[in-house]
């Protein structure tokens, strides 16, 4: 495997869910491999993404537990909620994981330099603060993909979800543009700490590419926790006023809305800017993305590329595997590729949502004969609350085969079920095999095989 001629066998280029994973798994099959992360170990998903953002939504889920708990017999006094203590134990956290992933790198022998890379040539990238400039066989690019605010006056004075963990207290008052994953999930966290919460977007709609009833179902339960919406309101500007506050302008016709904090979650743009690759001679998609075959191979043969840089599917898992496939088939002579059919996804709103597979309206489009069912039941739970907020589940079957195509669930819980549910439906199996699996009862995920 040692190529005398190259410093490296693989040099990777960001380290976070994808890049490490090349990393690793390439050293296993013998390579010797070094990786550049010009902020820390971990990338998005470990240091400002999925796993802060979970922790975040379990310690705002306490607020809707308390309100159970008297409910069911329990008289909770003096309850109060402190920012910095979460903030602190969510960094804490951040910071055990980053020291486990330097750790991974270490044992696995994978040499990496804290510094920004830049391709200088099919084999070559220069460290910019070490000055260093380094060969390798082969290069992978996995620096993911970065937070981008449209372009309006007063952009500088509002936030990303980068810095979301890092706010001194919590806000009074938030507006978030953008309704999407990051939109719905940090409004159902700052709704659930106390703060008053506005979503803005352009559009009238709310997670694009989820089931219609699921979205329907989650506009109005977070509208009847106190959520307001502001829709086909793009942003005009905004103005910081003399006391620090902000004041957001839409153009929608209404009043401009008063905030303590603008967040701004409008999608994640690949990071390509100043990489190089033009020394490369690679061209980017018109996203500003890398376009790579099924192996993750560039224009540019000793050149590869996964994960949120790609811009295919931004997930963590898809990184994952991306990254695991490239080492794989490049390294140990295993050429795999990546499935991207029926994979899993959640929003962790508040109800959550979770869904794999085709929407009804997907289906509708691709199949004939399509039969849908579905069940809207009250959760246990929620049995003595005063809240009627109602789960749903949907199976999408093709009427033909009776396969199953899509399951859409939103209720308590919904990404954990959905999470084995999605088996079935990577597996191929069909209505029939729901209908003859018993209920696991009391439960919601019963609901699943009680669908007629
Ligand atoms: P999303 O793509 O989910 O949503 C973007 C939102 O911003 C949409 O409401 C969209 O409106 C709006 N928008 C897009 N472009 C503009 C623009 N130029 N001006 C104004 N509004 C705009 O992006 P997020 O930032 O929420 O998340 C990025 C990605 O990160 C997601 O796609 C997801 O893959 C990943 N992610 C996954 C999570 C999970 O798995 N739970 C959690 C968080 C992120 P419209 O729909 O009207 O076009």
């Amino acid at each position: 495997m040692a190529q005398a001629q190259f410093d490296y066998d693989l040099f990777v280029i960001g380290a976070g869910s994808g890049g490490v994973r090349a990393s690793r798994i390439a050293a296993s099959h013998g390579a010797r491999v070094a990786v550049a992360e010009e902020y820390r170990i971990g990338g998005t998903c470990v240091i400002r993404g999925c796993v802060p953002k979970k922790l975040l939504v379990y310690a705002s889920q306490f607020a809707d537990d308390l309100g159970h708990a008297a409910d069911y017999g329990w008289t909770v006094e003096g309850a109060r909620f402190d920012w910095p203590t979460l903030r602190d134990a969510v960094a804490r956290d951040v910071d055990r994981l980053n020291a486990a992933y330097t750790r991974t790198l270490a044992s696995n022998q994978v040499e990496h330099f804290l510094d920004r890379a830049e391709i200088v040539g099919p084999h070559s990238v220069h460290l910019k603060h070490s000055g260093r400039t380094i060969t390798a066989k082969t290069i992978l690019v996995a620096t993911g993909a970065w937070p981008v605010k449209p372009d309006f006056a007063g952009a500088e004075h509002c936030i990303t979800s980068n810095e979301v963990f890092h706010l001194e207290t919590l806000p009074r008052r938030v507006v978030i543009a953008g309704a999407g994953y990051i939109a719905l999930e940090f409004a159902g966290v700052f709704n659930a700490l106390g703060s008053a919460v506005t979503v803005v977007n352009r559009s009238d709609a709310i997670l694009r590419s989820y089931d219609i009833d699921l979205r329907d179902r989650l506009l109005a339960i977070t509208q009847a926790r106190g959520i307001a919406y502001r829709f086909n309101a793009p942003i005009d500007r905004v103005e910081k006023q003399a006391d620090g506050s902000l004041q957001l302008h839409v153009r929608d016709g209404g009043e401009p809305i008063a905030a303590d904090v603008v967040l701004v979650a409008t999608g994640r743009t690949p990071n390509t800017a100043g990489l190089g690759l033009e020394n490369a001679q690679i061209v980017l998609g018109d996203r500003g993305e890398i376009p790579v075959d099924g192996e993750g191979r560039t224009s540019c043969p000793s050149v590869f590329a996964v994960g949120d840089v790609t811009d295919r599917v931004q997930l963590t898992p898809i990184a994952i595997r991306e990254g695991h496939a490239f080492a794989d088939g490049v390294f140990g002579a295993k050429p795999t590729t990546v499935s991207y059919d029926a994979i899993p996804s959640a929003v962790f709103s508040q109800p959550p949502l979770a869904a794999v597979g085709l929407t009804e309206a997907e289906a509708h489009a691709q199949y004939a004969d399509i039969k849908v069912f579905t069940s809207d039941f009250r959760p246990m739970k929620n049995i003595f609350s005063e809240r009627v907020e109602r789960g749903y589940y949907k199976l999408v079957v093709d009427g033909v085969t009776d396969r199953v195509l899509g399951i859409h669930m939103i209720g308590p819980d919904a990404p954990e079920i959905l999470q084995a549910a999605a088996i079935a439906v990577k597996a191929g199996l069909t209505k029939a095999d729901f209908d003859a699996t018993i209920a696991l009862h009391p439960s919601m995920a019963e609901e699943l095989v009680l669908m007629r």
